[in-house]
Formats: C-alpha cells, structure tokens, sequence
C-alpha cells in the first residue's frame, strides 16, 4: 500500500485517495482542431519513472493534491496542494495550482 504525504493532512494510507489522472496533460483551448481534442480525450502516454498525478482525498481533507509517484517503483516522491481542482469528474475547474509549500523535494 502506498503512503501519500498529504500537504493539508500528512502521511496517509492509499485508500484514502482516489487517483484523477495524469496531472501533465494541458486542456486544449476552445476551437482547437479534432486531432487535438482527439489526442486530448483518448491517448495516454505510459511513461516509466517520476509522473505528476492528481489525487483526491476523500477520506481526510476532502481536497486536490497534486502527487509525484514513481510508475516503476511506486514510490511517492512529494506532493503539493493543487489550489484549483483538476478538470475531471464532478469536481472540475481551471486547473490552476500552487507550488506553495512544495514537498517535491521529499522533504
Ligand atoms: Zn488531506
């Protein structure tokens, strides 16, 4: 099981959260080509090493955190708030984040 150190809560279990997807991708602006909308909606990428994600904390705080984790190791290497929630689900926004308080480094 995965330890994530929430940025608003500290060290918690995996089941607490929910993982929302790939916190990389950029939305497309309004009017963008189907080629892009297409890319957009359905390729993902399956990259290997260090990978910015989205992940909601239903079970504590309730809120967006933006999580490092490491797809071949599982390692959680930090996490930071994410001060708008990620366009995804129910609970959509801008996107926006902070890097206030980054714990990326591992500290
Ligand atoms: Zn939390």
């Amino acid at each position: 099981m995965l330890l994530i150190p929430c940025p608003h809560c500290g060290e918690r279990a995996q089941v607490e959260f929910a993982y929302r997807g790939d916190a990389t991708r950029q939305r497309p602006p309004d009017g963008a080509p189907d080629e892009v909308w297409y890319e957009y909606v359905f390729l993902r990428d399956n990259p290997r090493g260090p990978h910015r994600e989205w992940w909601f904390h239903h079970g504590g705080c309730g809120r967006w955190i933006r999580v490092t984790r490491d797809t071949a190791t599982h390692e959680v290497l930090g996490a930071v708030p994410a001060v708008v929630p990620p366009e995804v689900g129910a609970e959509t926004g801008a996107g926006a984040e902070s890097e206030a308080g980054s714990r990326e480094d591992g500290a």
